[in-house]
């Protein structure tokens, strides 16, 4: 698939390249709300990088500060601190920069419930001062891309919610932004949809867009990103590669499922080794490994499995003991 984005060619792929073009680069943002003693500091200091191409899953609980950062970033909210910067352009000093930015905001999905798909594109391409005639252009374009050709005439209002969710991208599309800020995309979808959805997400991404993603559902965001960054309290408490990170929280603890039953004898010698055994199933440490592997033999084995945390476990372990240190991945901070 080919989107019609002239992004800064992506030369890389983000997953080979540690280091990609910046696209989002946001400093130390502050944000406090009410006065006085009722003064609460929604976001303390925050810190995020995306480059192209790049998703970043924006994670943390209710209230942690996500929407507060993502509207500093956007330029909706002015930060008392720190600052912003889009493709080297501050959204709060220089509007060009809100040219760079698309937006698909949970609760707010930018659409004209009686417009047609093609005519919410014209129109919300006119508000970014797209041509008509381009935003039309782009429009069927994205339209086919997206898979809602047929449904070019159809108010938006008799379109299925997934259909409406892959409008409502379609429509942050049209002023080719660099940086798309994308909250919930699959929420409410069906199966199907929620595999359509993540597929265009990969292709804008892929056609060298960073991504600001942010979900509650967690295996959205590990299928997804990159990299994730978690918040706590308004407090980034981790930003790391997803895969290192879900690597780091893993066990070092095995899983050989036979396909028979284990004769006592060598469950005994397994239980010596610190093994258990339970039906066909040995659960084990590493370093036992290969010495496991011989009280075996010559047992068929069926599988044997790494047990692997997922970003589920990563974020209820990091938010439950979330005073630790921060975890950062130390590229990114070079
Ligand atoms: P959720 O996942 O529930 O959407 P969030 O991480 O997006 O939460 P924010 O909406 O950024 O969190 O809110 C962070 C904190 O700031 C919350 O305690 C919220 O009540 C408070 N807050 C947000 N907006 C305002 C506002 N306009 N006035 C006062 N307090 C606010």
């Amino acid at each position: 698939m080919t989107l019609p984005l002239p992004l800064r060619p992506s030369r890389h792929s983000p997953k080979v390249n540690p280091s990609p073009t910046i696209t989002l680069d946001a400093q130390h943002l502050k944000k406090s709300y009410g006065r006085g003693k009722g003064r609460f500091e929604a976001v303390r200091d925050v810190s995020l990088r995306i480059g192209a191409g790049e998703v970043l899953a924006f994670l943390g609980p209710n209230g942690a500060g996500k929407t507060t950062t993502i509207k500093m970033i956007g330029g909706l909210v002015r930060p008392d601190g720190g600052q912003v910067s889009i493709d080297g352009l501050d959204p709060h000093r220089q509007s060009m920069a809100l040219k760079r930015v698309g937006a698909v905001l949970e609760g707010n999905r930018n659409l004209y419930w009686r417009l047609t798909p093609l005519e919410n594109i014209e129109y919300f391409g006119g508000l970014r001062q797209v041509p008509r005639r381009v935003a039309r252009q782009r429009g069927e374009q994205l339209l086919e891309q997206f898979g809602l050709s047929d449904k070019h005439k159809t108010p938006v209002q008799k379109l299925s919610r997934g259909m409406q969710q892959k409008l409502a991208i379609a429509v942050a599309l049209v002023h080719q932004p660099t940086l798309l800020l994308l909250d919930e995309p699959t929420l409410g979808l069906d199966v199907e949809a929620s595999e359509t959805v993540k597929t265009l997400v990969r292709d804008i991404a892929a056609a060298g867009c960073a991504i600001l993603l942010t979900t509650h559902q967690l295996d959205v965001a590990e299928e997804l990103s990159d990299r994730v960054a978690i918040i706590r309290q308004g407090q980034i408490i981790a930003e790391q590669s997803t895969h290192e990170l879900i690597q780091q929280f893993s066990g070092s603890a095995y899983r050989i499922d036979c396909g028979q039953s284990i004769d006592p004898q060598r469950a005994g010698k397994i239980m010596d080794l610190g093994g258990t055994v339970v039906d066909n199933q040995v659960h084990f440490s590493s370093d036992a490994l290969y010495e496991l592997l011989d009280i075996l033999r010559p047992l068929p084995i069926k599988e044997i499995r790494q047990d692997r945390a997922d970003l589920t476990d990563v974020f209820l372990s990091l938010i439950r003991d979330g005073d630790q240190a921060p975890i950062r991945d130390l590229k990114q901070e070079s």
